[in-house]
């Protein structure tokens, strides 16, 4: 059985938060591990109304830094001190996090009592910038006004699956076996070789989640991500009767956040930070869902299975 790897979503709102409308933040949980990406004002508040035990959370991605997508951060860092946190936190984002935190920090005369690791990103080309338990996370480039990232997830265990049969047939002793898993040949007391392929199968597929923040729409998106995905999230600000605004500041309609799933090749597609101008998000889904069908509103406090 594959471990447990989903997406909750904590705020999926545009630049202006409206009730049940919060700023942009998601939890990505792997087998128990919790990431967080983005932390928009307001994220402290929707982990505590999810029941989120954010302890949990070691690592957290900031796409980029206009303050919808990165203002709950230092009110979320002061939170984890006053309960007493100990254990070190990375923080992913492009450079210029460090000195805003570290100023807040600084004029406020506070210093947490635990380690902060900031991360540089770069939006330049996709790179591995993360691996931890079996999950690997790269940054990869997007196109916004100041410079922004999105995040590929990439999770699954490198083991090969054991054939019992086979291990039996061949006498392979118990102590060898974690090595057999890793991929190694087997060789018998008599020298003959049994190769890996023979007594193994290959690891599952891993599992692909692509966070597309803020961003307007380029042909190169799907190059730069690499690979087909099992979820992604879009943004999706405004519909293709505004797509001159879009294009201007920016962000991207629905039809072309479904046109990148497509291309992309993803199985499924989120769409939020949709613009308040408006009056529901039916116009945004109906549009996304007839150039890709498996489109959905990204709904805060909804999990998605990956
Ligand atoms: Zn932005």
């Amino acid at each position: 059985m594959p471990f447990p790897f989903y997406l909750q979503i904590l705020g999926s709102g545009s630049a202006i938060p409206r009730n049940n409308k919060n700023h942009t933040s998601q939890l990505l949980v792997y087998n128990n591990k919790y990431f967080l990406i983005d932390c928009g004002e307001g994220t402290q508040h929707q982990l505590q109304k999810f029941k989120i035990n954010f302890q949990r959370i070691d690592q957290i991605f900031i796409s980029h830094l206009h303050g919808d997508h990165y203002l709950g951060l230092a009110g979320l860092i002061s939170t984890m001190n006053l309960l007493g946190r100990v254990k070190p936190l990375q923080i992913y984002g492009p450079p210029g996090i460090k000195e805003v935190i570290d100023l807040h920090f600084s004029i406020a005369k506070a210093r947490s009592a635990f380690e902060i690791q900031f991360i540089s990103t770069q939006d330049k080309e996709k790179k591995l910038i993360c691996e931890v338990k079996d999950v690997n996370v790269y940054s990869f480039p997007l196109k916004h006004k100041i410079p922004t990232t999105g995040f590929l997830f990439e999770a699954g265990s490198n083991w090969r699956k054991m054939i019992p049969e086979k291990l039996e047939k061949y006498e392979v002793p118990k102590h060898l076996r974690a090595g057999i898993a890793a991929g190694k040949d087997y060789t018998r007391e008599n020298g003959e070789v049994i190769p890996n392929e023979e007594l193994t199968l290959p690891p599952p597929e891993k599992r692909r989640y692509a966070f597309c923040s803020d961003t307007a729409y380029f042909e190169s998106l799907s190059e730069k991500i690499g690979c087909s995905l099992n979820l992604m999230y879009h943004e999706a600000t405004f519909i293709e009767e505004d797509k001159k605004s879009a294009k201007e500041k920016y962000h991207t309609t629905a039809a072309q956040a479904a046109k990148q799933a497509l291309n992309t090749g993803a199985e499924k597609l989120l769409i939020g930070h949709l613009s308040n101008k408006y009056p529901n998000e039916e116009l945004s889904l109906k549009e996304a869902r007839e150039v890709f069908k498996e489109t959905y509103i990204a709904e805060e406090g909804e999990k998605y299975e990956i």
